[in-house]
């Protein structure tokens, strides 16, 4: 079954073709960031009006690269929700309309879902069930996954999301938008004993919620005493890039283990953008080791919007038989517990 996926919920237009039988046939991915960059983040009506102009040529480029025409697709995936609301339309629309043409069924996809089973996309993945850190732009959720559908909620942020941090704290020092990449680069030229120190919130109590609000206030005050005792320098700003990167890390590694200790399990996915930020990734595989545990995760282009898990989690879903009814609604607010369960 060769799949047709369409990413459209945000300011990536991710297209990619996944083959049930023979895998990942081709990806494409179009960042629209150097236009949002001006205003500092997304502007939802650029945004759609630009899926609407990038979706059908990046088809015809995934297809041309997996050396298929739109005659071999077997289904049509998209993202139908959470997102924006124009965005996701541009793509449900055109996915809805190009499956109605082919006379082949499609399905709207969970973006979150998406995430989530993106590392399943790589050699190394783990078998079910397994507890998911999805640490996004627009989510922190820990989820234990016992079957693709099949999700419980074991915690989530409280207010900003764990990427929305990085993104907020690299604007406060200057760096483009997003930031989580940058403050990490930045972050790579700090010094550990630079005397800066933040907190790492809600880990000195029981529970597996979250919240950054409050590291990003302490991110600002460190930032104005800095520029009041006129010590904000390229020293400084990497210092501080540094301090808040292993803030957040420490704060996800402490609830990941204890995740996994509540829910007897030794397995952890990490998937969404943040799950592309090397530190996170180094120090939960160290500190897992220590209690026999593993994490898994997708290449980074992989952790970010794309299309290639969207075609994935499609594949799953219609594999099973199931798809979307012609009237097709699209959800800018979507549970993951909400999703129906496969193959259980
Ligand atoms: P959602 O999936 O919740 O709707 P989104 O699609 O905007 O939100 P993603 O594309 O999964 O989110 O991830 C983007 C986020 O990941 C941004 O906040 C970005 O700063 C962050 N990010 C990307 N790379 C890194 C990194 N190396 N370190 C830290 N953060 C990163
Ligand atoms: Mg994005
Ligand atoms: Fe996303």
């Amino acid at each position: 079954m060769k799949v047709l996926g369409l990413e459209t919920s945000c300011d990536e237009t991710g297209i990619a073709i996944y083959d049930t039988d023979a895998g990942l046939l081709a990806h494409k991915i179009y960042s629209q960031i150097e236009q949002h960059a001006e205003y500092g983040g997304v502007v939802p009506e650029l945004a759609s009006r630009d899926h609407v102009r990038k979706t059908l040529p990046l088809i015809d480029d995934v297809l041309e690269e997996a050396g298929l025409t739109k005659a071999d697709l077997s289904a049509i995936a998209f993202t139908s929700g959470p997102g924006l609301v124009g965005a996701l339309m541009a793509g449900a629309t055109i996915g809805r309309s190009l499956a109605m043409s082919l006379d082949i069924p499609a399905l709207g996809v969970h973006h979150m879902e998406g995430h989530l089973l993106a590392p399943m996309l790589e050699d190394e993945r783990p078998d079910m069930p397994f507890i998911a850190l999805l640490v996004s732009g627009g989510h922190t959720q820990l989820v234990r996954v016992d079957a693709i559908g099949k999700y419980k909620l074991l915690g989530q942020s409280l207010d900003d999301a764990a990427g929305e941090a990085f993104d907020k704290a690299a604007k406060m020092i200057g760096l483009p938008y997003p930031g989580g990449p940058y403050i990490a680069s930045l972050a790579e030229h700090g010094n550990p004993d630079s005397g800066i120190k933040f907190p790492r919130p809600m880990t000195d109590r029981p529970g597996l919620d979250f919240s950054f609000s409050g590291l990003k206030t302490a991110f600002l005050t460190a930032v104005h005493e800095a520029l009041d005792d006129e010590r904000f320098n390229e020293q400084f700003k990497s210092d501080i890039a540094l301090a808040f990167e292993q803030a957040v890390v420490d704060t996800l590694v402490i609830k990941c283990r204890r995740a996994l200790e509540q829910e007897s399990l030794k397995r952890l996915i990490i998937a969404g953008g943040v799950s592309a930020n090397k530190r996170l990734r180094e120090q939960l595989e160290s500190k897992l080791a220590k209690i026999g545990g593993s994490v898994f995760y997708a290449r980074p282009e992989f952790c970010t919007d794309n299309g290639a898990m969207i075609a994935y989690a499609g594949a799953q879903r219609l594999k099973a038989g199931q798809s979307s009814p012609l009237n097709l609604s699209i959800r800018a607010r979507w549970p993951l517990s909400d999703l129906e369960a496969i193959g259980v």
